[in-house]
């Protein structure tokens, strides 16, 4: 069979993240999807605390995260917490929006992802129907909170 790999056809958006991230794999791609979606879901500014630890691949989360929702380490608007879940939470003044990989979409990765297969499941994770990649818990945040939190 011939082995031809990293022959992905990648959408312009994709294309801009890998130069982003410096490669393309499902992890970066995950990250970008979560932050797209906090973006739709809140409004003005927003901060991030991702679970996803600074270990690569699960880390790449944050690049994409800071890629899409605008929340970067260098704002000091994202707060990275070594817990080792594919999970970020996304807050504006009034909500918390927390974004988790589906188990088994994690399993499938971790199970299949090599340097051959990165660009295919970047891609595939990037074309995925949101609920069939996320569990997304919207939580109203009372007034004393927002005013704790925001100081
Ligand atoms: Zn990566």
């Amino acid at each position: 069979m011939l082995h031809c790999c990293n022959v992905v056809n990648l959408p312009e958006e994709l294309r801009l993240l890998k130069k982003f991230h410096g490669h393309l794999g499902p992890y970066v791609v995950v990250g970008y999807r979560m932050g797209g979606l906090a973006r739709q879901k809140l409004v003005g500014r927003l901060k991030a605390v991702s679970f996803t630890g600074t270990k690569p691949p699960l880390s790449c989360i944050i690049d994409g995260v800071q890629y899409s929702s605008s929340c970067t380490l260098g704002k000091g608007n994202i707060t990275v917490l070594e817990a080792g879940d594919a999970k970020v939470q996304f807050l504006d003044d009034k909500h918390l929006v927390e974004i988790s990989l589906l188990d088994k979409v994690k399993e499938g990765i971790d199970r299949s992802m090599s340097h051959d297969t990165e660009e295919l499941l970047a891609l595939t994770i990037f074309n995925e129907p949101e609920a069939d990649l996320f569990h997304v818990t919207t939580i109203e945040r009372s007034p004393i909170e927002t005013r704790v939190k925001l100081k």
